[in-house]
């Protein structure tokens, strides 16, 4: 009998594999959701193989759900990622994870029903719905695991195997389930005291069907070659952060964080930034500066000129900031004709210095099509002894602004108001 179950799981094994693989091989005259669909369908069969149906094999008592197809789906995750990529294998992963979420919550309010028994119908299987609890939620917490773990490892034993396609498949799949089965049987054992014999069983069960379907991988590479994959020259780290969404995030901020007309950066981004570079001068007990930079009279340009030959004006004053920056400075475009330079480790008098030969280079070199110089007015701000948030910051350096704007423009304004240094006038015309 032992045997004949052992055909049966064979059996199981091979169609699985067989026929998922043919969905992923058609996937571009059949779309990739059959294939993905038909993973989500035997991943609730697998769920409820799990907690309900156990055979004796020739090793141990083992549920086809926990070997056959709980191997089989990470198996097929993994393929998934070699025939496309991490970006295309994180929707399964992600939408098996929060679906399985959804059960357990769903599976919590379906408890608190009034149920009705049909006249010669079966009673509900409130036993099952049980088992969408904590244990179904560690589960749902090792798969995330498991899928991400799978491909990495794959990746990871590629930098030894590089061309053994087939070896890495088959141990990145035994070490993974290996895993898997120490996390879910510590579970198990802790909840209900399983035996030994549970942990061994569902193993040699896990690790059979890693070898069908490695088996079953290298006749299917015979028929379509994965060369592509096969060398990954990808670092583990991109690997990840594609995995788990990460480089949507950067794109994210590198797409919004950019200025389109000075390539400065932005609002956005200084915003973004500001309150980390912040912190990290206060917390090494250093200064930080930050300068408000405003061109003067800048109406008059466009009025004067024309709107275009104002946004040439705005980049060459963009430019002249940068210029004169440290590769530590962080420039941005705060608003119109509005820049903000955040100063890591700069204290108010190194800062005032700074933004004096900014201003004279400004004045020097942008130049009104009238012949002209453009010019721009300053107010700056320290952190700490001026506040140690970006707002508190801002706020102290624009009231100096608008001091140097009363005080006839073409200045730099501090603490101890209008700055007099030993540079100034030294590119007045
Ligand atoms: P002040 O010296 O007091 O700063 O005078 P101002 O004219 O520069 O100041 P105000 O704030 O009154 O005007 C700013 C002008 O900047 C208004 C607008 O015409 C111009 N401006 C803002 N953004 C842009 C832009 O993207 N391109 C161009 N060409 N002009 C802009
Ligand atoms: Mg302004
Ligand atoms: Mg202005």
């Amino acid at each position: 009998m032992h045997w004949f179950n052992l055909d049966l799981f064979l059996c199981e094994a091979a169609i699985y594999f067989a026929v998922m693989t043919t969905f992923l091989h058609f996937r571009r005259q059949l779309g990739l959701g059959v294939f993905l669909t038909a993973l989500g369908v035997m991943h609730f069969m697998e769920t409820y193989l799990a907690a309900v149906f156990y055979i004796q094999l020739p090793f141990g008592t083992v549920s086809p759900g926990s070997s056959v197809f709980f191997a089989g789906k990470l198996m097929m995750i993994l393929l998934l990622y070699l025939k496309e990529d991490a970006a295309t294998v994180r929707q399964p992963i992600y939408g098996l994870f929060l679906g399985n979420l959804l059960t357990v919550g769903i599976a919590q309010i379906l408890h608190a029903h009034q149920l009705v028994v049909l006249p010669g119908g079966r009673p509900a299987d409130m036993a099952f719905l049980n088992e969408m609890g904590w244990l179904m939620v560690w589960g749902t917490a090792l798969l995330y695991i498991d899928a991400i773990g799978i491909i990495l490892l794959y990746e990871r034993i590629g930098k030894i195997l590089r061309g053994h396609v087939v070896i890495r498949f088959a141990l990145s799949g035994l070490l993974m389930l290996t895993f898997d089965q120490i996390g879910f049987y510590s579970a198990l054992h802790f909840l209900f005291d399983a035996p030994p014999s549970v942990f061994f069983g569902g193993l040699y069960a896990k690790l059979l069907a890693v070898l069908i379907y490695s088996v079953m991988f290298a006749i299917y590479l015979r028929i379509d070659h994965i060369p592509r994959r096969a060398k990954s020259g990808r670092e583990i780290t991109d690997i990840f952060n594609d995995l788990t969404f990460r480089e949507r995030y950067q794109a994210l901020l590198a797409r919004t964080g950019i200025d389109g007309l000075t390539g400065v950066f932005d609002r956005s981004r200084l915003e973004a930034d500001a309150p980390k570079l912040i912190r990290e001068c206060i917390d090494q007990h250093r200064c930080i500066s930050l300068v408000i930079v405003d061109a003067d009279n800048f109406k008059e340009v466009n009025d004067l000129f024309g709107h275009l030959r104002g946004d040439q004006v705005l980049k060459d004053v963009a430019s002249r900031l940068q210029i004169g920056s440290r590769p530590s400075d962080h420039l941005s475009r705060f608003g119109g004709e509005e820049f903000v330079l955040l100063l890591p480790n700069t204290d108010h008098d190194g800062a005032l210095a700074l933004a004096e030969r900014a201003r004279l280079n400004v004045r020097r070199y942008v130049i009104r099509p009238d012949g002209r110089p453009v010019t721009v007015s300053m107010g700056i701000a320290t952190a700490p002894e001026d506040g140690q948030t970006l707002d508190l910051l801002l706020a102290r350096a624009d009231e100096r602004l608008y001091r140097a704007k009363s005080d006839g423009r073409d200045n730099v304004h501090g603490r101890l108001g209008r700055f007099v240094g030993p540079l100034a006038g030294a590119g007045g015309s």
